[in-house]
């Protein structure tokens, strides 16, 4: 018998042949009705979960100082921090710290090194200004380098203070350490043996936490850096310091200290000027200091903050950060897994500072006393 439509009768028949073989029903479209839904697309399927690009940050140097001063732009080649040495480092992001000098027109040199951050990322194509975290990460997942602007000393806010800081907030700034190698009006430091926060600095601690900014301890005197960790509901972090159990220098953070910032989720960024790290300054003292801070407050406290292109004297086999794949390399050989590494990586400091910007009020009207 010569089938009326050859094609559904081969087709009916394969798949009484299917049904027999595999157990299942045939679908074989019901004449007039509409034809059955298409299998989803791929278009239609739940999207996969965002690829990150890692996060590897240093998360303090001086380069806009230093470039600044010999005249060079940030791409110099000759830079222990600039574009070049980061992207041979592994670098995807780092944290160049506006350092206004000495005591005198520090709030003009706090602008214009600012300004001379901002005409750097106009020109340079490969660098841009994160503005909070979900920007890094997204400057790092599309292959440039994040770069976070920090203030290294409240005198950098005079005059003017709070109302300097919004400015400062504006260009761009996201940390601010409240003194440098001298005590300030808000904080003591480390460098003369300051006391504790005063009243102004009481208040320029609660401003930075309402604008979202992070609050770095590293220059700050002990009382000073217990006083702003303890009072502070979001996380603070030493930007560049070492462990004073390793090496007893007062830009060192106690053991007090480091469990402070790590009870806060906050991070201590393992700083590389060879006479915080101790005699025979290298790799090995290096990981010496990363390994206390992972023992005294745990994995997710450890970070890096070279302070490279502070005019500082770098360690044996650390002259710039095309070599801090040595020090990675020497903690995983110590045990540190991977994800640990990733942490002190970036991880650690990318989830403070979600951290601080979530928590953020920066309306004064509605901003908590
Ligand atoms: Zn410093």
């Amino acid at each position: 018998m010569t089938p009326l439509i050859p094609g559904r009768r081969s087709a009916a028949f394969a798949c009484g042949l299917l049904a027999l073989l595999l157990g299942a029903a045939c679908r074989d479209p019901v004449p007039g009705a509409p034809p059955a839904p298409p299998p989803p697309s791929p278009a239609e399927a739940p999207p996969p979960p965002p690829a990150h690009l890692p996060v590897v940050i240093d998360l303090h140097t001086d380069t806009l100082a230093q470039a600044f001063s010999r005249g060079v732009g940030l791409d110099d080649p000759d830079l222990e921090a600039g574009l070049p040495a980061l992207r041979a480092g592994g670098f995807t992001a780092v944290l160049y710290a506006d350092w206004p000098g000495k005591r005198t027109q520090a709030r003009d040199r706090a602008g214009a090194l600012l300004e001379f951050a901002h005409r750097e990322d106009a020109r340079l194509e490969a660098m841009e200004i994160a503005r909070d975290p979900d920007h890094l990460q997204a400057i790092v997942d599309r292959g440039h380098l994040a770069v976070v602007l920090g203030l290294e000393g409240g005198h950098g806010l005079e005059p003017g203070g709070l109302a300097t800081l919004d400015r400062w907030f504006e260009a761009g700034l996201r940390v601010l350490g409240p003194a440098w190698s001298f005590s300030t009006r808000y904080a003591g430091s480390s460098g003369d043996q300051g006391g504790g926060l005063t009243e102004e600095g009481r208040a320029l601690v609660a401003r930075a936490a309402a604008l979202g900014v992070l609050l770095d301890v590293s220059h700050l005197s002990d009382a000073a850096t217990l006083e702003v960790c303890q009072s502070s509901a979001v996380p603070v972090i030493a930007s560049h310091s070492g462990a004073r159990a390793v090496h007893p220098h007062p830009r060192n953070l106690t053991d007090d200290a480091i469990q402070c910032v790590a009870e806060r989720g906050g991070v201590v960024g393992v700083v590389l000027h060879a006479p915080f790290l101790g005699p025979g300054a290298g790799v090995v003292r290096a990981a010496d200091h990363a390994d206390h801070l992972r023992t005294v407050g745990g994995e997710a406290v450890v970070a890096l903050g070279t302070d490279f292109d502070g005019w500082i004297r770098t360690p044996a086999g650390l002259a710039s950060e095309a070599d801090l794949p040595a020090l990675w390399a020497a903690l995983g050989d110590r045990g540190w897994s991977e994800a640990e590494i990733a942490g002190m990586q970036g991880a650690n400091f990318l989830r403070a500072w979600r951290s601080v910007w979530a928590a953020r009020t920066p309306d004064p009207a509605t901003a908590t006393p």
